[in-house]
This record gives C-alpha cells, structure tokens and sequence, in this order.
C-alpha cells in the first residue's frame, strides 16, 4: 500500500439509511443529504447507492454540487439546493433540474422571473436564524408562492442533538403555525430530528450524518475506514525525540513507524496527544506533532513490523477522532482531503 486509503463501506451507508427510513412511519418520505461531496465520501457513489436503497430525494448546500449528483443519478430523483436560487445559478438550476430551496422575498422573485413554471421549495426560519424566511416574510408571500409550482417546505432544527432541549418543542410548534393549512409536503428533521420522534417527522425527513456512520445515530453502522502505509520504522534511543518542536522524547528504547498521512489530510493536529492508530486490535500511540504529511506512531510493544496501521475503524470512529481532536464527526469526515485512494466496498 503505497497511499493512505479511505474505504467506503456502501452496505452500511445503505444499512445506515434503511435504518433511519424505517424510524419513521411508512407515509414518511426518507431523503438524503448529499452535500459537501457526501459528507466526503464521494457525492455521486453515495448517491446512487442511496437511490438504489430507494431514496427518491437528495440535497446539496450549493447549485455547484448538484452537478455530479444529476450525472450519478440520471433524470428521475429529485435534488433541492439548500443555499435557493442565488444570483448566477438559473442556467445550473434549469439545465440540471434542481429544486431551490428559497429563503428570501429576493431569491423568489428572482426565481419566477427567471424560471417561470419551475419548482422550487421554501425554506422557512423557525428560529436557528440561519437561512429561511421569518415568519412575516413568509406571511406576505405565502399566498403568492402556494400559487405557484411550490414542491415542499421547510427548516432546519438548531439543537436536535440534545433531545431534552426546549428549542426543539418550540421549533416544532413554530412551524406547524407557519405552514398549517398549506397542503404542501413538509420538512423539518435531520438525523437528530428523526430520532426526536414521530412529531419531528412531517412529510419529509433529510438524514444526512448518520447515513455515513455518525453521531447522533448511535445505531449507525460506521462507513469511512483509513488504512496509512508505514513508511519507515526507526529505533529511537531514551532521551532523543520525535517530530517537529521536540514534543515527544523517549524515556526508553522504542521503534517508532512514520506514516504517510497529515493534517494535509485532515488528521487534525489537535487529535494527536489522544489518538492512536491500530495494528489490528492494538492501539498505537501517536508520537510527536502530526505533521502535514507524516505522523510517528509507537510501535514498540508489537511483535511484527505494521506495513499499515489504521486511523478510522469500528473502534477509533469518526466521533472517537472528533473527541481527540475538540470537534464534530461531521468536520472530521468533511475535511478528510482529497490524497486519499478512495475504495468503494460492497460486499
Ligand atoms: C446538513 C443539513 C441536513 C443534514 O443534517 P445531518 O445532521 O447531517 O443529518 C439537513 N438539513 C439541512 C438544512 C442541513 O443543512
């Protein structure tokens, strides 16, 4: 193994997605969250995978991403834009059959002038105030926009991650106000919001983070697996030191594997004093800073010299490297780069 490799496990992005359609109520339609080039993973293999599984609907934040999902997917499945209608995107919009999800007076004008007749979603401000129209936006437009090719509503919840928390009762009941009487499908819940229960669930649910193995979904089965080559392996004697700023000295003999993989790959440096990497079962210890491009690793204590030692796997999961690093699952698999041999796996 000559680069560090990131296997993708589509059985368990497929597992993972059924898992999350079947917590809602067979009426409730299961989307699927594309964007940020699938989490990572690969926006157009995930994708068709996903359709395979009978996902009918995807989302991408940006018109730009959409492309490779509608050349993955082919005409049929729907792809809304979370980002609207911006200035710029009507050709992306039209030629690609994509569904703007709108958060402005502006961006609606904008889209039915441009693109009369073309459907387009709504995207409403339940109070995350983040995208979506407020409340009186969407009183003054209402009437005009249910008149027209309008294909679901939506927002987004601020806290869904913690179940307890009063934001999620308080946006459930603002959009129900918002959007009673519409008759149009609607959307409020993401992963968290799946798992909040069937009051969460409208028309529409958009799981994005647990189809690929994270948290919340403590159910998830876990689908990114990194396997980095060991370059060299060098014995170190007590008192010399390993890697950038002298951080890490040895206090007695030890060999230590320098792999090829960084933070240019998005193995944080702020991960390293708590990570290790494993050979099989057996943890490693990350020795020194993460460079850019190399990492040390302690293998003293293994019988055999590791040819590849593993970062992501069914113990070190994306959260367990989030938590080293102070961040999200999410970050840690968005930012994993592109140096990476991806390898699709579906057996
Ligand atoms: C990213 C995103 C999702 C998916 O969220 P997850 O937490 O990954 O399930 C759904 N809806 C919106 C508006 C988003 O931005």
């Amino acid at each position: 193994m000559a680069t560090a490799t990131l296997t993708i496990d589509l059985n368990a992005l497929a597992e993972n997605w059924r898992a999350l359609d079947a917590a809602s109520n067979s009426g409730v339609e299961t989307a699927a969250v594309v964007k940020a080039n699938g989490y990572g993973l690969g926006a157009g293999r995930v994708a068709r995978v996903l359709a395979q599984a009978g996902a009918r609907r995807f989302f991408v934040a940006v018109a730009e991403e959409a492309a490779a999902v509608r050349e993955a997917l082919g005409p049929g499945p729907e792809i809304c834009v979370f980002s609207g209608h911006m200035s710029g995107d009507t050709d992306m919009i039209h030629d690609l059959h994509l569904t703007p999800m709108l958060n402005s007076i502006d961006q609606m004008l904008r889209h039915v002038e441009a693109l009369p007749g073309h459907p387009f979603g709504v995207q409403l401000d339940t109070g995350m105030n983040r995208l979506g129209m407020e409340p009186a936006e969407w009183a003054a437009l209402r009437d005009i926009a249910l008149a027209q090719n309008i294909r679901l509503i939506m927002s987004h919840l601020a806290c869904a991650d913690e179940p307890d928390h009063p934001m999620n009762t308080y946006q459930q009941r603002v959009f129900v106000e918002m959007t009673e009487g519409c008759n149009v499908p609607r959307s409020l819940s993401a992963t968290g919001g799946i798992l909040l229960g069937p009051d969460y669930h409208f028309d529409v649910t958009r799981p994005g983070i647990g189809m690929y193995g994270g948290l919340p979904f403590e159910q998830a089965k876990p689908v990114a697996h990194i396997a980095l080559p060991v370059i060299q392996i060098r014995e170190v004697e007590p008192g010399e030191t390993v890697g950038y700023g002298n951080t890490w000295t040895a206090t007695a003999p030890a060999r230590i594997a320098t792999v090829a993989a960084g933070y240019a790959d998005g193995i944080h440096r702020a991960m390293g004093p708590k990570t290790s990497l494993y050979a099989g079962e057996t943890p490693c210890p990350i020795r020194g800073r993460i460079s850019m491009d190399l990492i040390g690793v302690d293998v003293t204590h293994l019988d055999e010299d590791p040819k590849e030692l593993s970062l992501l796997n069914h113990v070190q999961t994306v959260d367990v490297l989030a938590d080293n690093a102070g961040t999200i699952g999410y970050e840690i698999l968005t930012s994993l780069g592109a140096r990476y041999r991806r390898r699709y796996t579906s057996s």
